[in-house]
């Protein structure tokens, strides 16, 4: 009986404990969070087109995690192992993309992660869109731009002991970025940001965003380990039922003192992401001469994307159980 009991333990720990997928930065929850908010600070010319698709841009948030399981190369443009590069403030780090190409190889900057550049090139693909007056791509590149600049806020999305794999703490990176956000925020957090402002250099801006998250990663780590230290052994796990599998995940009670000694990071971070995007959509659509959005033209996506957006959700629904926690 012992035995058995065992066995089904550790059948639970193999299966089931926490995997992280490095490129899920926030859960869907957050992701669809963030970008929807982001629509409620932007300027009165903006509002009409944004809030009359705010399905879509909310929906559409978690596409470049779902696209990860249809590109192999998709994962690189979520993260930066930034400390690879050495100490704060990285300054060996070239910001601009052909002189850390130059300097450490294309192929050793996306093993580590490329989040900062891909985020500017979704931005850039966001003005050119705004100046093509093309409001499916409009919509499409907003969704994907708010998705990488919520990713690149992650402190655990710049860093290498990104699911403290290195450090006995895996699992915090769900903690961090699905458990608290889906257990507190609606409930707890103050959403309001304030206005989007414009930004004189949307590139510098992303990399202030990542040297962040990077220099918080390890007070991340750090504040768990004490936790786990110190909170009642019986009390740390709780097991849940997701599609029909025991899940093991932090108890509710360890959700919320661990939010508590982060002291609103985690809020601050998710506020940031809100801003940030909202900021950038703006910024693109004033680089782009501030077009009329009552006078765009492609309104409604061809067949051929509504029928590649729905490959990509089947594609994500068709991918293994264990691959798809903690999003
Ligand atoms: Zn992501």
């Amino acid at each position: 009986m012992k035995l058995y009991l065992i066995s089904i333990f550790l059948g639970i720990e193999l299966l089931l404990s926490f995997s992280a997928k490095r490129s899920n930065a926030w859960g869907f929850f957050a992701h669809r969070r963030i970008n929807r908010l982001a629509v409620f600070t932007l300027p009165p010319a903006m509002m009409p087109l944004y809030k009359g698709n705010i399905e879509f841009v909310t929906e559409h948030a978690t596409d470049p995690d779902k696209l990860r399981y249809v590109l192999k190369e998709e994962g690189a443009h979520h993260y930066i192992d930034i400390d690879h590069y050495g100490i704060y403030p990285w300054d060996n780090l070239p910001r601009k993309w052909n002189e850390a190409v130059q300097k450490f190889s294309r192929d050793s900057l996306l093993t580590h992660g490329i989040v900062p550049w891909h985020a500017l090139q979704i931005y850039y693909r966001l003005e050119e869109a705004f100046k093509r007056n093309d409001q499916s791509a409009i919509l499409k590149w907003s969704a994907y731009l708010g998705h990488y600049v919520a990713d690149a806020c992650v402190p655990l999305h710049a860093t290498s002991n990104y699911d403290g794999q290195f450090t006995h703490q895996k699992g915090i990176h769900a903690l961090w970025e699905s458990n608290i956000p889906e257990l507190l925020a609606d409930s707890t957090f103050d959403y309001w940001t304030g206005k989007s402002e414009f930004i004189d250099h949307p590139g510098n801006y992303i990399w202030t965003l990542v040297l962040e998250s990077g220099k918080a990663a390890d007070t991340v780590l750090q504040i768990q380990k004490e936790l786990l230290r110190t909170f009642p052994p019986s009390q740390i796990y709780a097991f849940t039922n997701r599609n029909s599998q025991l899940i093991r995940s932090f108890s509710p009670q360890f959700v919320t003192a661990y939010n508590l000694r982060l002291n609103g990071m985690v809020e601050r971070r998710m506020l940031q992401s809100i801003h940030a995007i909202s900021s950038l959509w703006y910024t693109a659509w004033v680089n782009a001469g501030q077009p009329d959005l009552h006078q765009l033209s492609h309104k409604t996506f061809s067949e051929e994307e509504e029928t590649a957006f729905k490959t990509l959700d089947q594609q994500w629904h068709g991918a293994s159980i264990s691959d798809r926690l903690h999003e």
